[in-house]
């Protein structure tokens, strides 16, 4: 069945910030935390679809500024994603939840091909769909995949899980400090004005589609809970 679901369904984007707590390598006490959070949001009825990250592993673009072939590097950032998977599949497990990894690059032993009906009968069955391997392609982000998937899989709203930041800024409140939150944005707005928080890519692909996209911190604790409940926290970023 393909159609609109009638609980909340929603697309979770982790990055690799959040998995590796700012560092290289995994921080599963943060994975085992967000993974708590999460499984309140279920219990409640929410049906969660997640795009992992893989910034705290690879990250294509350094890799070619450092000597590697650009593509190559690429599918390296997207390996680490799946290792980011795993843990966060394994700490939703350890806190009752029912999950499933697909990936967009195929490893019948650790994880399902990405296929989309399946991952929608996952999520109506309350199963948690982990997606990895971002789009299985070199020159995408994370970011987009999280707008395609929603697409692809009906969700009513994408979540963009931030490290550093509790929603989309005027400029970017680390360099500026006269940089004002915004509460709400468009996606033409936030594209001229070249607000870097989320990639361009993913911006357009959610206006030509009418996506509604919500940035929010991972700082505080019970956001994430918050964001997959629907609470207006962060930024609202809409058509
Ligand atoms: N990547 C890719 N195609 C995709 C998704 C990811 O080539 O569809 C690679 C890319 O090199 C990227 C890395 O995987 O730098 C990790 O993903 P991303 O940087 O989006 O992770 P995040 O910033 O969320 O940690």
């Amino acid at each position: 069945d393909t159609t609109k679901p009638t609980r909340r369904r929603v697309l979770l984007k982790l990055s690799g910030e959040t998995f590796g707590g700012g560092q290289i390598g995994l921080a599963p006490d943060v994975v085992q935390r967000v993974s708590a959070e999460i499984a309140q949001a279920v219990a409640q009825g929410v049906e969660v679809a997640i795009v992992v990250g893989g910034g705290n592993f690879f990250r294509g673009a350094e890799l070619s500024q450092r000597g590697l072939d650009r593509a190559r590097a690429d599918y390296m950032g997207m390996l680490g994603t799946v290792m980011n998977c795993l843990a966060l599949q394994d700490f939703l497990e350890q806190a009752g939840v029912s999950t499933r990894v697909q990936t967009a690059i195929t490893m019948g032993q650790v994880a399902e091909p990405y296929i989309p009906l399946r991952a929608i009968r996952h999520l109506e069955k309350g199963r948690v769909v982990i997606f990895g391997a971002g789009a299985g392609m070199p020159y995408f982000s994370t970011d987009t995949v999280a707008v395609q998937r929603s697409l692809e899989t009906h969700c009513d709203e994408v979540l963009m899980g931030k490290n550093g930041v509790d929603g989309v800024y005027t400029a970017d409140p680390k360099l500026d400090p006269t940089a004002r939150k915004l509460d709400v944005l468009t996606y033409g707005d936030a594209l001229q004005q070249g607000l870097r928080v989320v990639d361009a890519t993913a911006f357009s692909l959610c206006m030509d589609n009418g996506v509604q996209m919500r940035v929010f911190g991972m700082g505080e604790p019970g956001n994430v809970t918050r964001a997959l409940l629907g609470e207006n926290i962060g930024t609202v970023v809409t058509a």
